[in-house]
This record gives structure tokens, C-alpha cells and sequence, in this order.
């Protein structure tokens, strides 16, 4: 293989069927040379055989010219960004200092906060200029400390009108001094979105499974409106949540009317979500009145309001203006019997990664 260390680089020039090159550097000329070859054959094409390979590797044929690998050392392959969609995010780190009953990618505690920011400022460095949007994920982004205010300055540099949507529980804004710092890092073009799953706080601490969270999160949102930051809420629906939706839209409209949106989410079940399956699979069916409650309620008071991840055939009529397609690209799936329905094209489908769906999925005809 040859790697002794990760090679962050961009898929260039194909080389036939199953082999591409890739390159460290973003403009790609007849004279760059590339920095490693990746191909499904037993053996590199000739001339290519010093280089860093990856051989007999499975997926090459989907990469495209403009997405953005990782090669590993040990020889796995990542790729970190993909040409042409619209769901690119940097994943900076597995820790996560909450532990939601219902999270579709259970924390773990590694220390790769270093490793996962030198694979990212590479990656970052040869992102289109004109890409819209660029998420940042984990685990919990705001562990990096200060190194995430350095990341959002090289993104700033580097694509200065990319819009930066950062999933993040907000609790660590609930010290001013640090949501300062990412504010003078980048308060312009960047949205966080904080997850609330109630109005009561011991219910929200169950949820995720760390007390004192609610009022965190609450003193993270206030700090973030303070520091002129777009903030946004997440309300996952859950068998632990649907039950005090209406009262979590009257305590959002009077208490946090400085949100600029709130997304209701529908369960994606994986993760920590499939293994507490008994205790947070619910049927849409069920939370539609308290769901369309809380959406008459925020939307009374003029709050923006999104319903994400719930296919249209699960949603009463009147709550289909709010559905949004939401699933990754990669993750959106439809079951063989949607081929029927009529409003397969506005609707959401399911996510790919669920190991239950419900029963009640049928087409629209
Ligand atoms: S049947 Fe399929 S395409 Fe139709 S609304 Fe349901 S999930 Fe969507």
C-alpha cells in the first residue's frame, strides 16, 4: 500500500474502468501529480505501482471526480466529502457529553479530536468555493474547545459565502465566554441547531441521559441570541416526548421566541435507538394531535415550523405543508410498495438505516 501517513485528497482523473487517481491539491492540471491511486483491480495501473495504493478496494466505481477521500494508514477509505450533494458534513469527533436514549450514533470515547481536525482542515482546503452549505457533526462539535473556533476561521478563509449548519446540543454555550469566541470566529452565515425534547427539565435530562442538561441547553440558547449566533431547535418524537409537545411549542413561544425554526423529527431507529426500541418506538399515528398541536401553536405566534424524517402517508393532510425531504441523500430510501403512490415525489421516504418502519406506510393512490 505504501501509506505511511492519512492522505487527504480529491478524486481527479479516472483511469479506466475501476481505478481513479487521487490529488492533495485543488486545482488539477495536466502537469499535478497524484498523490495516491485507488483501484478494484489486483494491481495499480502500470507506472502507478510506487505510488500509495489502494488495491482490490470494493466502491471505487461510485466515487466521483470532486469528492474528497481519506486514506488511512491501515487502508480504509473514507470519503469525506461528495460532489454534487447537498448533505456534506464534517464528523469532528465520536464524544459526546450527552447520551440520548434515542441517539442514531452512540458516542464513544476515543480521543480523536486532533486526528479528525487534520483530516478536516485538508479536506476543507479543497471544497468547491461555491458550495452552499457545510455541516459539522459528531458527536458533540463543541468538545473541541477552541479548536472549533479555528475551524470555522479556516472555513471563513476558505469558502467565505458557505452557509455552516453545526448539529450541537448547546450546552456548552452555557458558558458566555466560549460562545463568544465562536462568535467572533464566524457569527455570519452560521446556524446551530439544539435539540429540546421538553418543557420539563427532568424530562429533558432523561432524554439524554445527563442531568442538568435542560438548563444548559436553555442558558446556551440565551447566549447564543445574545451573541447574535442563528440558533434553531430539534424536537426528536419519541415515545419519552410526543406526550408534552403542545406544552414544549407554548414554552418555546414564550420562553425562546428568538428561534428561527423548529424541525419535529421522526425517529431514525439505529444506534442507541434500536437497542431502547420498547421505549421510544412510537407510531406517527399516535403523536399526529399532540404534533399538530404544537405546529398550530408555534405557527399562531408566527415561529417557523419544519417537520422532518416523516413520510406523507404517516402525516394527516393538513401537516403536509410543513414535511420536508430531510434524509441524507445516502440514507433516503422508499419500500417497494411507495413505485404506487402519487406523492412519491414530494415525499421524504424512509431512512435506509432504520431496522424497524411502520407498519402503517401505504401508498397514496
Ligand atoms: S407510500 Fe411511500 S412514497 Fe407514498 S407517502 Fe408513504 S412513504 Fe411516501
Amino acid at each position: 500500500m505504501g501509506i505511511d501517513s492519512t492522505i487527504v485528497g480529491q478524486v481527479g482523473r479516472q483511469l479506466g474502468a475501476g481505478s481513479v487517481e487521487v490529488f492533495v491539491e485543488r486545482l488539477i492540471g495536466p502537469g499535478t501529480a497524484p498523490a495516491a491511486v485507488l483501484t478494484t483491480a489486483n494491481q495499480a495501473p502500470i507506472g502507478m505501482q510506487e505510488l500509495p495504493r489502494i488495491e482490490e478496494m470494493y466502491g471505487v466505481d461510485d466515487l466521483r471526480n470532486g469528492d474528497i477521500v481519506a486514506i488511512h494508514s491501515d487502508g480504509v477509505v473514507n470519503t469525506v466529502f461528495r460532489e454534487g450533494s447537498a448533505n456534506n458534513s464534517l464528523f469532528v469527533t465520536e464524544q459526546c457529553n450527552s447520551h440520548c436514549i434515542m441517539c442514531s450514533q452512540p458516542p464513544r470515547r476515543v480521543s480523536d479530536i486532533e486526528y479528525l481536525l487534520s483530516v478536516n482542515t485538508r479536506a476543507v482546503r479543497l471544497m468547491p468555493k461555491s458550495l452552499a452549505t457545510l455541516g459539522i457533526t459528531g458527536g458533540e462539535p463543541t468538545l473541541l474547545g477552541s479548536h472549533l473556533a479555528g475551524l470555522l476561521r479556516l472555513i471563513r478563509v476558505e469558502l467565505p459565502s458557505t452557509n455552516i449548519e453545526i448539529l450541537s446540543n448547546g450546552r456548552r454555550f452555557s458558558d458566555d465566554s466560549f460562545t463568544a469566541e465562536v462568535a467572533e470566529a464566524s457569527a455570519e452565515l452560521l446556524l446551530f441547531s439544539v435539540p429540546l425534547y421538553s418543557d420539563y427539565a427532568p424530562r429533558h435530562d432523561y432524554v439524554v441521559q445527563s442531568q442538568g442538561a435542560f438548563a444548559e441547553t436553555i442558558r446556551g440558547l440565551y447566549s447564543l441570541a445574545m451573541h447574535g449566533i442563528r440558533r434553531e431547535l430539534r424536537v426528536v418524537v419519541h415515545q419519552a416526548t410526543y406526550r408534552r409537545l403542545h406544552s414544549l411549542a407554548k414554552f418555546v413561544q414564550r420562553n425562546l421566541p428568538f428561534v428561527e425554526h423548529v424541525a419535529f423529527m421522526g425517529l431514525e431507529v439505529t444506534g442507541f435507538a434500536r437497542a431502547n426500541e420498547a421505549k421510544v418506538w412510537v407510531e406517527p399515528q399516535e403523536y399526529a394531535k399532540p404534533l399538530s398541536d404544537a405546529i398550530d401553536h408555534l405557527t399562531a405566534f408566527g415561529i417557523p415550523v419544519s417537520i422532518y424524517n416523516v413520510p406523507l402517508c404517516l402525516l394527516p393532510a393538513e401537516l403536509w405543508p410543513y414535511a420536508r425531504i430531510s434524509i441524507s441523500d445516502w440514507k433516503r430510501e422508499f419500500l417497494e410498495s411507495c413505485s404506487k403512490c402519487s406523492v412519491r415525489e414530494s415525499c421524504g421516504g424512509v431512512f435506509g438505516t432504520s431496522s424497524r418502519q411502520s407498519s402503517f406506510i401505504q401508498p397514496i393512490l
